[in-house]
C-alpha cells in the first residue's frame, strides 16, 4: 500500500466582508478564507489543518491580501454590494481607513499636492499586492491554449516534414530519417518558446489590467514605473517581467476608450 503524507494548504470560506482594496483602490466586497495547513493521506485531508492565517479576496480585481478577521464584526454569508455589507461587516472601515482614504482623495482630485514620498509608494503599492500571487502562478508553467497547440503541434511538423524528405528522396531510396530528428528539434523549440512566453501572457492578461487601472490617475512616467520594476527584479520577482511600455499602453488604451 503506497500512502503519501504531507502537507497541504486547504482554504476555507468564512463569509463576505466590505474591505478597502489597495488594487482597486475603494470599498469592495471581499471573500474571506481561513487557511489551515492539513496533513494529507491518500490527498484526502483531515479536519481544518493547523491555522496558517486568513485571507480576504477582492471580488473585483482577485487579489488576495492577507485578511485580519477580528477587524469585522461580523461575516455575510452571500456576497452582496460592499455598501450594502460595510455597516454590518466593517463598521469602522472610514476610522480604520480615514489616512488612506484622504491619500486616495488627494490622487483623485489634486494629484500634483502628493508629496514625493506618498507618489512613490502609493504607486508601488498595488505592485507589492499583485506579486505574491503572479509568483505563486509562475512558478509553475502557466499551461494556456498556445502552450497545447506547441504541444500537439507535433503532428503538423512530422506531417510536413515527412512529405518534404520524401519529395527529395531519390527515385527508388528512402526518405532520410534526419527528418525526424529535425522535426523533434522543432517540436521542442517551438513547444519552449511558448512555455516561456506563456509567463508573459499571464502577466498581461492578469496583472496588467489591475495595476494599470490602480496607477492610470497618478499619470506615471516611463522611468518611475522601470524604477519600480527594477526593484522587483532586484527582489526576483516574476512580476518584473513586465514592461513599462505594457502598463503605458494599457493606461492610453484606457484613457482613449472612456
Ligand atoms: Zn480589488
Amino acid at each position: 500500500m503506497f500512502i503519501v503524507w504531507g502537507k497541504s494548504i486547504k482554504r476555507r470560506k468564512l463569509g463576505f466582508a466590505a474591505d478597502y482594496c489597495g488594487v482597486c483602490h475603494d470599498l469592495r466586497t471581499f471573500k474571506v478564507n481561513r487557511i489551515g495547513s492539513a496533513s494529507h493521506l491518500y490527498y484526502i485531508s483531515f479536519g481544518q489543518g493547523d491555522l496558517v492565517g486568513y485571507e480576504r479576496i477582492c471580488g473585483v480585481c482577485s487579489t488576495p491580501v492577507e485578511a485580519k478577521p477580528d477587524r469585522y464584526s461580523d461575516l455575510s454569508k452571500t456576497t452582496r454590494p460592499a455598501t450594502d455589507l460595510i455597516s454590518e461587516t466593517f463598521p469602522n472601515y472610514y476610522t480604520v481607513y480615514r489616512e488612506v482614504l484622504e491619500r486616495d482623495r488627494k490622487v483623485r482630485d489634486t494629484p500634483s499636492l502628493l508629496t514625493p514620498e506618498e507618489r512613490r509608494a502609493r504607486m508601488r503599492e498595488p505592485f507589492l499586492l499583485i506579486a505574491p500571487l503572479a509568483q505563486q502562478k509562475l512558478s509553475s508553467i502557466q499551461v494556456d491554449w498556445r502552450v497545447v497547440a506547441a504541444l500537439f503541434s507535433f503532428l503538423p511538423i512530422f506531417s510536413a516534414l515527412g512529405a518534404i524528405a520524401s519529395w527529395l528522396k531519390g527515385p527508388g531510396e528512402d526518405p532520410s530519417p534526419n527528418y525526424i530528428f529535425a522535426g523533434l528539434a522543432l517540436w521542442a523549440g517551438l513547444l519552449i518558446w511558448q512555455v516561456v512566453l506563456s509567463s508573459r501572457r499571464y502577466l498581461l492578461k492578469n496583472a496588467v489590467p489591475p495595476l494599470a487601472a490602480s496607477l492610470a490617475p497618478l499619470k506615471p512616467s516611463e522611468s518611475e514605473i522601470n524604477r519600480i520594476l527594477a526593484d522587483l527584479k532586484q527582489a526576483k520577482l516574476k512580476l518584473s517581467k513586465l514592461r513599462a511600455s505594457d502598463l503605458l499602453d494599457r493606461i492610453e488604451q484606457m484613457r482613449t476608450t472612456v
